[in-house]
């Protein structure tokens, strides 16, 4: 058993004053990926730190598989992490450093060695073994403090941006191999980004959060197109979801979703865009303007694709359409889905 559970959960420093967690409820499958996901400081560190052990909550509990452990030390609770700021031994090398955690639990020497390869091979550090920490770049140190983790065979694995030293490339292909190897033993990961596209690509399920609480929790798919929020239909999506206010709502699409109304068929809504800036991003157009829909100009963006060959110039105006099925409705009081 090695899933991990958080009851009610709540971490507040400076005696009250900072609430870094504010009542967390979540619980992972066995074998899943959970993406925790949000803009800084809105406490995804603090909420990793704490099902680690590394943090005492304020009050609530952590389960892991089914056990609570809330109180017990890091070391009790089966899980191997990857933080952001990891240590490494300096004098030691690549190879001792790896192999640390299973010299302590008396692993036989050439088990040792099989083990450290093997993720060193993963990694792409096979060739660095032999040094120290100081003769590797930031990257190379980040991917031996993985490692380290892996070597261990942990049932839960705890990452904190394990892989933000890499370079755009690396990091692409890093982060294909620890989902590969995630999903090969089978280990519930619960995995903290502020990338979205990491998260998308990465997470079973992601958990959105924002100041202290889940926003939502779902598949990638969910999020993007059900978001539970406004905070949550902003947050994901590049570019954001468009939320045109009128009367007591707002309404809420895909920038994908609106398009010339001549390439928009069956049930939908029209409305008339002034076109004012375009841009060209990986082959779509991306249409900046202005609609309509009784309260006043609100700013909007459509994304279209290729395949989408309507003239449009900027200074014009151009009927606009979403499909009915695509559209989301927001209470502009709370924000809160109204359907
Ligand atoms: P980032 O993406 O920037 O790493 P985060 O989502 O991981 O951010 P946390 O590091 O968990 O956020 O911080 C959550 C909140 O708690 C922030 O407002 C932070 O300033 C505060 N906080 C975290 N640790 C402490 C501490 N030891 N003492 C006081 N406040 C803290």
């Amino acid at each position: 058993m090695s899933t991990v559970e958080v009851k009610e959960l709540r971490k507040s420093f400076d005696s009250g004053r900072v609430h870094a967690i504010d009542g967390v409820d979540l619980a992972t499958g066995e074998g899943e990926y959970l993406v925790l996901l949000g803009p800084s400081g809105c406490g995804k560190t603090t909420l990793l730190r704490t099902i680690a052990g590394l943090e005492e909550p304020t009050s609530g509990d952590v389960l892991i598989g089914g056990q609570v452990v809330t109180g017990l030390p890091p070391r009790a609770r089966r899980i191997a992490m990857v933080f952001q700021s990891y240590a490494l031994y300096p004098h030691k090398t690549v190879q001792a450093n790896i192999v640390f955690p299973l010299r302590a639990e008396g692993v036989p020497p050439r088990e040792r060695e099989e083990k450290a390869r093997t993720a060193a091979e993963m990694l792409g550090i096979g060739h660095l073994l032999a040094r120290k920490p100081r003769q590797l770049s930031g990257g190379e140190r980040q991917r031996v403090a993985l490692a380290r983790a892996l070597v261990r065979d942990p049932t839960v694995f705890l990452l904190d941006e394990p892989l933000s030293n890499l370079d755009a490339k690396l990091r692409t292909s890093a982060r294909d191999e620890l989902k590969r190897f995630q999903q090969d033993i089978g280990a519930t990961t619960i995995y903290v980004t502020h990338d979205q596209s990491e998260a998308m690509g990465l997470g079973d399920r992601i958990a959105v959060l924002s100041a202290g609480r889940v926003r939502q929790i779902g598949a990638p798919v969910e999020i993007y197109d059900d978001p539970a929020d406004t905070f949550v239909a902003t947050f994901i999506g590049s570019p954001p979801m468009n939320l045109v206010p009128h009367g007591d709502v707002l309404v809420g699409f895909r920038p994908e979703h609106l398009l010339p109304v001549e390439n928009v068929a069956g049930e939908r809504v029209t409305a008339t865009l002034e076109v004012q800036r375009m841009e060209y991003l990986s082959g779509d157009r991306h249409v900046y303007g202005t609609v309509d829909l009784g309260d006043g100009p609100c700013r909007v963006i459509a994304r279209l694709p290729a395949t989408v060959e309507t003239p449009i110039a900027v200074g014009e105006r151009h009927d606009f359409a979403v499909p009915g099925a695509r559209l989301r409705f927001f209470d502009a009081g709370s924000g809160l889905r109204t359907e």
